[in-house]
């Protein structure tokens, strides 16, 4: 395919997908305003799932399919129901996440999302994430910017992590096999920065990195479908997501630090190299 036609049919992704994403918002929206959605719990006690998540990931598996019958899908709650690993080719491949913040969603807290990625090559190129609650909507495409309701949006300008305001993911203490890292991760980040915001769904948190609310947000042992949509959009906002060690991150194994600058970044990893050579707790 040349450049030109590629950019197209991306273009053309970008704009269905978009359209598609924006229908959903009513929908869901629907069960946010229940006093309480009814839900279940999938993995973990923690781990819930109603029946909203399930109806917009069929909606837009539906709909982009229909569309563009040669992609491919990585959707959260099918591959919970089929119990599947999620596999990513080179082929053009959503990554859906129908809600991401369900306790939030559940909790009536406004931060949960829809969000989608596009991979193409193992390349994020479309990345749209939309918050019904606030009718915000984030949506990027490769090489032509970030943008929340239609308008340009840049991530900050703070290079140093003692000014900086860091997202994390508190929840993830939750899990056994992860707690004595992220305990330390988050202690160390929390001791060295200007504030500290856990907000219940990573795909937000990327997104309020991508506007320069917050400055960075570092994860670990999330899913594809949590930072696919959001991954795109901060690095068209300008800003960079990398692995937590360094270097590329796996979209399969989302690992990551998105900060607004290399410099953040480059704090951001010293300080979890610190935090993993813990052996006790003291800060
Ligand atoms: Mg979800
Ligand atoms: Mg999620």
């Amino acid at each position: 395919m040349s450049d030109i036609s590629e950019k197209q049919t991306i273009h053309n992704y970008y704009n269905v997908a978009l359209e598609l994403v924006m229908k959903c918002g009513p929908i869901a929206f629907e069960g946010y305003e229940k006093a309480e959605a009814d839900f279940q719990t999938k993995s973990a006690f923690y781990d819930l799932v109603t029946i909203y998540d399930k109806k917009v990931e069929d909606l837009l598996i539906e709909g982009l399919q229909k569309a563009f019958p040669e992609t491919k899908f990585i959707g959260e709650e099918n591959t919970a129901e089929d119990k599947s690993e999620p596999v990513l080719t080179d082929a053009p491949t959503w990554i859906i996440d129908p809600i991401d913040g369900t306790t939030n969603f559940i909790r009536r807290f406004p931060n949960w999302c829809i969000s989608v990625g596009l991979a193409i090559r193992k390349e994020l190129v479309v990345g749209i994430v939309y918050l019904p609650v606030v009718n915000e909507m984030y949506s990027a495409w490769k090489g032509h910017g970030a943008y929340l309701n239609g308008q340009p949006i840049s991530v900050s300008k703070c290079t140093n992590i003692n000014s900086a305001v860091v997202g994390t993911e508190m929840s993830l203490i939750q899990r056994p096999a992860v707690r004595d890292k992220h305990v330390k991760r988050l202690c160390k980040l929390a001791s060295n920065c200007s504030g500290c915001r856990s907000i219940g769904s990573a795909a937000v948190t990327l997104c309020y990195v991508a506007r320069g609310s917050l400055d960075c947000f570092a994860v670990e042992d999330l899913q594809p479908w949590d930072i696919a949509g959001g991954a795109l959009i901060i690095r068209e906002a300008g800003g960079l997501v990398c692995h937590s060690k360094g270097g590329e991150f796996s979209i399969l194994k989302p690992d990551c630090i998105a900060a607004a600058t290399p410099e953040l970044a480059k704090d951001m990893i010293e300080l979890i190299n610190e935090a993993d050579q813990l052996t006790e707790f003291t800060f």
